[in-house]
């Protein structure tokens, strides 16, 4: 997409401090990181979110996704890999991203999500009613 940073940065049109590159993922470092090593991987193809691909273009990304978690592993104690798909979900760039983000000790970050605690069984099972007719 003409307009879009994350196919200009995929295509080397912009700079980027490149991570690791096939022919359908490229991976780069963050520029605003969570922590040191925090790397993003975007398909090369634009897609907004991450429903709009299918199975095979998720697969393309699959060895991408290895290759990085696993360097990510080696140089860190852990990783928290992140996909955020619209403004709620807290997305800013509308390219797919995973963001792959090494945990240090001590590095003040939260390890885990806050629990609700509020939600009904009868929410958790409307939820799971209509999940399963959709995937049917
Ligand atoms: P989102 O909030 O959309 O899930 O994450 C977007 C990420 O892209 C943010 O972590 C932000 O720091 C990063 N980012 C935005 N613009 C650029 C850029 O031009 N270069 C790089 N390397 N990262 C960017
Ligand atoms: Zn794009």
């Amino acid at each position: 997409m003409k307009e879009c940073i994350f196919c200009k940065i995929a295509s080397g049109d912009i700079p980027s401090k490149k991570v690791y590159e096939d022919v359908h993922a490229f991976a780069f470092l963050d520029a605003e990181p969570l922590n040191i090593g925090h790397t993003l991987i975007v398909p090369k193809k634009h897609f907004e979110t991450i429903d709009e691909m299918s199975s095979k273009e998720l697969a393309n990304m699959s060895k991408a996704i290895e290759k990085v978690s696993k360097g990510v592993m080696k140089l860190s104690e852990g990783m928290n890999i992140l996909q955020n798909n619209n403004k709620i979900a807290g997305q800013v760039v509308p390219h797919v991203h995973f963001h792959l983000v090494p945990r240090y000790s001590g590095d003040g970050h939260v390890p885990e999500w806050g629990r609700k605690h509020n939600i009904t069984e009868d929410q958790s099972n409307e939820f799971l009613r209509k999940i399963k007719s959709f995937l049917k």
